[in-house]
């Protein structure tokens, strides 16, 4: 991460970065998610930012709102098809993260306990992928979770690292599948670092997830290559609009592109943050100013536009 961006105070991040945040309780957030299908034909995926746990009561706080979380979505009177999936990060739920040399205790079995909430009410979710650490524990989780028959939990791969073509061979068969391009730095001895290279491996990791029968979750802003997934990709693999979507977060600007799909008859989802205890949140939001600096100057300049 730039070493500037982690000199911004918590308080001003906060600030810069609102455009990413859904608001700052699960009521709003659903608010967003519903207006957002009824508006403009677009489902999404709701996540609690929750990271750098420190108490073990932050880790249990964040179980019982992915719980809510579960039953919000549940009770929604959004079509069946459009109900939001949510997507969680193992790191949320232990005060012993992998990446700081922790065992990841705990995080484990607060994951099934909510996976087991979200399959007894019909909700889907998605494990993210943190950092390196964090991959093995991550994969491992999945296949215990296929094991155990919740076939309702989806994977996220990163195509920066070079271990992603061995690790799509054995994710369980018929998994749900977001790709990304992934947002940690890695070494370059594991990883890419060329943007484009990592975007022409989403490509390709897509077209063999489709041909071996899972679901893709094509996820990235550069519409160069959404554009090159569905005209090409798809037709290739000879798959229908029921085998995959194109994802992007909650307050990347990308209207028109998004119109185009729904337009389409495509499925297109966006990832929807929100907080209810800022301090979780600031790491996640100092990663979305990283990638893109310019957020600054446009909260900036519509500042001073509203006046
Ligand atoms: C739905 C979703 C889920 C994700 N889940 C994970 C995950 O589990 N693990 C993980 O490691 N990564 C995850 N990511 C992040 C992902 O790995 C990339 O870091 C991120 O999407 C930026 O890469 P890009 O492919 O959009 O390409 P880029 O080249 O970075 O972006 C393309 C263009 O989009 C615009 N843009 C990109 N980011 C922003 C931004 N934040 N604000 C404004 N404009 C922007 C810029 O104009 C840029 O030129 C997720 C991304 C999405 C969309």
């Amino acid at each position: 991460m730039n070493p500037l961006i982690r000199l911004i105070p918590a308080p001003l991040v906060r600030f810069f970065a609102k455009p990413y945040v859904a608001g700052d309780s699960l009521a709003k957030a659903m608010a967003v998610v519903d207006k957002l299908w009824r508006d403009r034909g677009l489902r999404a995926t709701l996540d609690l930012l929750a990271e750098d746990i420190r108490e073990p009561g932050q880790a249990q706080a964040n179980v019982d709102t992915y719980l809510q979380m579960v039953a919000a979505v549940a009770a929604s009177d959004l079509p069946a098809d459009a109900r939001p999936t949510l997507s969680l990060k193992p790191s949320s739920y232990t005060t012993s993260p992998l990446h700081e040399d922790g065992d990841g205790a705990g995080s484990f079995e607060a994951i099934e306990r909510i996976v087991q909430a979200a399959k007894a009410k019909g909700v889907q979710v998605s494990i993210d992928m943190e950092g390196r650490h964090w991959t093995d524990f991550t994969l491992d989780a999945l296949e215990r979770l296929a094991a155990a028959g919740h076939d309702h939990v989806g994977a996220v791969l990163q195509t920066r690292l070079h271990r992603t073509a061995a690790d799509l061979e054995r994710l369980p068969a018929g998994m749900r599948v977001r790709l990304v391009i992934g947002i940690y730095q890695e070494p370059a001895d594991i990883a890419l670092t060329d943007k484009p290279a990592m975007k022409e491996r989403m490509l390709e990791y897509a077209e063999k997830l489709l041909r071996a029968g899972h679901y893709v979750e094509f996820a990235t802003h550069d519409p160069a290559y959404v554009r090159r997934f569905v005209d090409e990709v798809v037709p290739r693999a000879d798959v229908g609009p029921d085998r995959f979507e194109v994802q992007m977060l909650y307050g990347v600007p990308r209207e028109r592109l998004l119109r185009d799909l729904v337009d389409r008859g495509f499925r297109a989802r966006l990832y929807v943050p929100f907080a209810v205890g800022w301090d979780m949140a600031i790491e996640y939001l100092r990663r979305r100013l990283d990638e893109y600096p310019a957020m600054v100057w446009l909260v900036t300049k519509n500042m001073f536009l509203r006046r």
